[in-house]
């Protein structure tokens, strides 16, 4: 893991334009709201990862003409990023049970959608190894939130 000072609204920024297409595509509303001065304590191309996973289900479990959007705060010592979408929202008896490796909410759905079911499971593994926490939560028909507390830099 190789940690570093990091701007990490910027990061957020860069990795976010690599979807401009698939949002295009889907007629996907992005909106964001990120605090330029914060300075998180992460290793950057993990956390490129971390984006990616969960941008990759926001798009791909959230019907045309929705909405995702992205913010980026300082909570007391830590900074939060946090990644909501007006999609399909997952039910309450399986969020629980998202950090598992291979754990998929609908296999037939899932199935045609793509995917492995290992995505949020790296998330997970990747945010716990920087001293950070994952908490999903999600409403059937309504949406998802994946909230994403990371360290600050000193
Ligand atoms: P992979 O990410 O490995 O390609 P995956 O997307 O199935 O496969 P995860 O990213 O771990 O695996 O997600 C697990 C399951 O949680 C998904 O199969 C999907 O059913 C559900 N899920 C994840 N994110 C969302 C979301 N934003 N909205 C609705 N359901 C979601
Ligand atoms: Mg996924």
């Amino acid at each position: 893991l190789n940690k570093q000072p990091t701007a990490f609204a910027q990061l957020v920024e860069d990795t976010l334009e690599t979807y401009e297409q698939g949002l295009l595509e889907k007629r996907i509303l992005l909106k964001t709201e990120l605090n330029p001065e914060i300075i998180s304590y992460i290793d950057e191309d993990r956390m490129r990862q971390v984006i990616h996973n969960v941008m990759d289900n926001a798009i791909r479990y959230t019907p045309e003409g929705g909405t995702i959007s992205v913010v980026l705060l300082q909570q007391e010592k830590m900074c939060v990023l946090r990644i909501s979408d007006t999609g399909k929202g997952i039910p309450a008896h399986h969020v629980q049970r998202l950090g598992e490796r291979f754990y998929r909410v609908d296999k037939a759905r899932s199935r045609q959608n793509g995917g492995t079911g290992l995505g949020l499971a790296i998330v997970k593994q990747i945010v716990e190894v920087h001293g950070g926490a994952l908490c999903i939560t999600s409403k059937e028909d309504q949406g998802t939130t994946i909230a994403i507390t990371l360290p600050m830099a000193e």
